[in-house]
């Protein structure tokens, strides 16, 4: 029922912190009720960022946040000193629709036993039954009985099916929304797209909050519409002109910091600089770069994303 997520670029965090970051955004998302909560981190011990995140650490807890807290605290092999460069941790506080309340339906969920993809989910896959048909048609094995789980798995077969090695997570995840009916908000992470977050909605509340000593490149994220996912961009840089426009940050290794969240009210004590996505915006984070598109065209429907200041 409640989402926040939290990517650091070039600004040096020790896990410890990040997991306060994450456990404080949840508290101020628990007014909305949930019955179990879960975190999503780099695992790893070593000095390099790019390292560590090449494993992804799941911790779940049916109850409160408190319960999650302490579970954290008795992992032993969790370093809170190792510090991060660049990171996105993903928190989820979870209201029960698909199966009950337990540690294995508690999110993050994940593509397979390795966590290649993580993602966190608000709302209800309406499709999910069929969905979850397909997947296990093709071999893919569930352990869980929610309508999410589907959508871990099916951001790894898009993955696993891709034309070619160097697709961007934001098409996979434009792939994965086109088969999803209902209502969601979602957050994925990926070993295989280190320090990237996409996140994207339908029916269901995301906004993002920005963070930065810097000045902003532009208060207004033009939205594109894309009339196909099969192009691949590989960073903002690397976009030509028009596509160019829609980041946020066409600067290099610039201090910045964002989080996602289902509610203003988790975000305001970091900043204040908001953008509300709208239906069917998928935005990515990537090279501390953020941009927006939306794969759906309607009539006359193309507002730019304003960057929003919260009294
Ligand atoms: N339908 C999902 C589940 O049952 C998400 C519920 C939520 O929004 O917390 O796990």
């Amino acid at each position: 029922c409640g989402i926040f997520a939290y990517l650091n670029y070039h600004v040096p965090r020790t896990r410890g912190e990040i997991l306060e970051i994450l456990l404080k955004g949840l508290r101020r998302l628990e007014y909305r009720g949930y019955d179990s909560a879960g975190v999503g981190i780099d695992g790893g011990n070593g000095k390099e960022w790019e390292s560590n995140a090449k494993s992804i650490q799941l911790i779940k807890q049916r109850g409160k946040v408190k319960a999650l807290d302490e579970e954290i605290h008795k992992q032993e092999d969790i370093d809170l000193d190792v510090e991060f460069d660049v990171h996105l941790g993903i928190a989820h506080t979870r209201w029960a629709t698909h199966g009950v309340p337990s540690p294995v339906n508690s999110h993050p969920h994940r593509s397979d036993k390795s966590n290649e993809f993580v993602v966190i989910h608000n709302g209800i896959i309406t499709n999910y039954k069929d969905l979850r048909k397909f997947l296990e048609s093709k071999g893919y094995e569930f352990e869980s009985e929610t309508d999410t789980e589907t959508i871990a798995k099916l951001v790894k077969y898009m993955y696993d099916n891709r034309e070619s090695d160097d697709i961007s997570f934001t098409t996979l995840v434009e792939r994965v929304t086109q088969q999803l009916e209902g209502a969601f908000a979602l957050v994925f992470k990926s070993v295989r797209y280190p320090g990237e977050a996409v996140g994207t909605r339908r029916g269901s509340p995301l906004l993002i909050g920005v963070r930065s000593d810097h000045k902003l490149s532009t208060d207004h994220i033009p939205v594109l519409y894309r009339s196909s996912v099969t192009e691949d961009k590989k960073s903002c840089s690397a976009l030509p002109r028009t596509d160019q426009d829609t980041c946020l940050f066409p600067v290099d290794e610039k201090a910045v910091e964002y989080y996602f969240a289902s509610d203003a009210s988790a975000v305001i004590e970091h900043t204040n600089r908001v953008i509300f996505l709208e239906d069917d915006d998928v935005a990515a984070v990537m090279d501390g770069r953020l941009s927006i598109h939306r794969i759906k065209r309607r009539a006359g429907d193309y507002p730019a994303r304003a960057i929003q200041t919260l009294q």
